[in-house]
């Protein structure tokens, strides 16, 4: 057994397979061999694995998708037997002297550009299939799986580093932890572990040779073991048990109102990343949705998603909310948040650069887009509409003046929608300061103590070397988070925490007794800190 430990970002622990995720752009190093005739013995051999792959992935197909739908990977595999492919890649590596690796993927792009100058529209669409099987072969070649739909069984998935746009695409029914080399404990992806609900360690250095081993992860001390001792795993067994029987306690909350013993009612939301991370909100018992991080609607996609697929997504989790509150922010790109199609310039500072709201009253129609699907989408439930970022009072009257204006197109077109609340995050330490001049514009306030905490202390979020500085609890911090509630009642706007602090149940407490309104958490932080509230006096 070996033990490896690492930053935990999420408590909780988890027993299972190592599953090594490779990036899908498998970049493939030419490299000089002396003895061919063994390097193609070695190109056969991963063909063989990669036809057994695609077996199971038909057979499974087959079942839950249907023979038309599974006939793809039968046309891959044909692909990968086919005697010209074959022949290409073996007189490469034999001609030019080369890795398999090398030899695959140079054939691989030569088919495929053959494939895709063809008249044929069907032999053209044959190109992106070339492209998916010598990819395929690639990764078995380096000792790498790529297809998370062969597993039969959740794993441990396990990352050099993983970006928030790889790991929204994941598989989330199969994966029971992260364990990552790199990123740092408020990075997105660090969120959207804390959001599935599932451990996550960061900072090991995760090892190829561990691939299929069993691993334990516990969240609660940062601890990787590999092929743990029988002794050692039946105790990590008892305490990830013992730790369902506290939640199913937990359980016992839902239906309970989030209230002090003197009677103060804290608004208890949730965060989301997407349409469905709604169930998970409902089974916590989530009283509403603080915080819908839109982006991730953006992060999903190959292209800007158009009015109608924001519609129907903003529809669906106001419908499912049924009448609770569903705060939706504005597109929030940029920084750690990063999308091809958007062609945003690389730049040195870029949590300080061209980002969220900036962006989108930079490119009103981007912003024009979104405002006309969540309007669209307040018909069919209780949305509210919040800024990210916001600097100045003047970007808050920017924004309100184009939503006035979206509103009024609406009208003419006869499109219903609702007078949606208004807010905006603060997150900035400039709003902090002028708080009560935002106050009077808005109608509620929702801290980011992300941002807030990284913009304050001057600390990148994204810098895992600077996690153990990086202090949410600085009283610099915490004296914005009072300013911001006092400042924020004044001006008449309700105030709430969406950063990952508003689920540290250390302080809610100090929350409260702060004067706050409302804290927005991930769902697996629901119960946790209602029970918070529930035993304050
Ligand atoms: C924050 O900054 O605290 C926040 C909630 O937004 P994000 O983490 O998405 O930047
Ligand atoms: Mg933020």
């Amino acid at each position: 057994m070996e033990q490896y430990t690492g930053k935990s970002i999420f408590k909780k622990i988890a027993i299972g397979r190592v599953y090594l995720y490779q990036k899908k752009e498998n970049s493939v190093r030419r490299e000089h061999v002396e003895d061919v005739e063994q390097e193609i013995k070695r190109f056969e051999a991963a063909k063989t694995v990669a036809l057994g792959q695609l077996e199971r992935i038909y057979q499974k197909a087959l079942k839950e998708v249907g023979e038309d739908n599974a006939a793809v990977f039968e046309v891959h595999m044909m692909m990968m037997d086919d005697e010209g492919f074959v022949d290409s890649i073996c007189h490469i590596i034999r001609e030019q002297k080369v890795n398999a690796e090398y030899a695959v993927a140079t054939t691989g792009d030569n088919f495929s550009a053959m494939f895709a100058q063809m008249d044929d529209d069907y032999m053209r669409a044959r190109a992106a299939d070339v492209k998916d099987i010598s990819e395929r072969l690639v990764s078995v070649l380096c000792g790498r799986e790529t297809d998370m739909g062969s597993l039969d069984e959740p794993v441990v998935l396990m990352a050099d580093d993983l970006a928030p746009s790889e790991t929204v695409q994941l598989d989330k029914a199969k994966i029971l932890a992260f364990v990552t080399r790199h990123g740092s404990s408020n990075s997105h992806t660090a969120i959207l572990a804390r959001t599935m609900n599932i451990p996550a360690i960061i900072g090991i250095d995760v090892q190829d040779e561990w691939k299929g081993k069993t691993v334990i992860v516990d969240g609660y001390t940062g601890n990787v073991t590999i092929d743990p001792d029988p002794e050692y795993l039946k105790t990590m067994t008892e305490k990830m048990q013992a730790d369902v029987k506290k939640q199913e306690l937990l359980k016992e909350l839902k239906g309970k109102e989030t209230v002090t013993k003197n009677g103060r009612k804290i608004h208890l939301y949730a965060n989301i990343g997407g349409v469905k991370d709604v169930a998970s909100v409902l089974q916590n018992d989530g009283e509403g949705i603080g915080l819908f991080r839109s982006e991730f609607l953006y992060l999903e996609s190959d292209d800007f998603p158009t009015e109608e697929e924001q519609f129907q997504a903003y529809k669906t989790v106001a419908e499912n909310m049924a009448g609770k509150k569903v705060i939706v922010r504005t597109l929030d790109i940029g920084a750690d948040k990063q999308v091809d199609y958007f062609g945003l310039a690389k730049e040195d500072n870029p949590a300080m650069g061209y980002r969220a709201i900036r962006i989108c009253l930079d490119q009103p129609e981007i912003f024009r887009t979104q405002l006309r699907a969540l309007l669209r989408a307040s018909a069919y439930g209780n949305i509210s509409i919040m800024f990210p970022m916001i600097i100045s009072v003047q970007e808050v009257l920017e924004c309100k003046r184009i939503l006035a204006e979206v509103k009024a197109e609406l009208k003419a077109e006869g499109i219903a929608y609702k007078d949606v609340e208004v807010g905006i995050m603060i997150e900035t330490p400039a709003s902090v300061w002028i708080s009560e001049e935002l106050g009077r514009e808005v109608d509620f306030f929702s801290i980011g103590t992300n941002d807030l905490t990284q913009y304050t202390l001057a600390i990148d979020r994204q810098n895992a070397k600077l996690d153990n500085i990086n202090d949410p609890h600085h009283p610099a911090v915490l004296r914005s988070i009072q300013t911001v509630i006092e400042n924020g009642h004044k001006g008449g706007a309700w105030v709430g925490i969406c950063g990952e602090l508003g689920a540290d149940t250390t302080l809610t407490e100090t929350f409260v007794n702060m004067g706050i309104d409302e804290l927005s958490v991930s769902p697996s932080f629901i119960l946790p800190v209602r029970d918070a509230v529930r035993k304050l006096d």
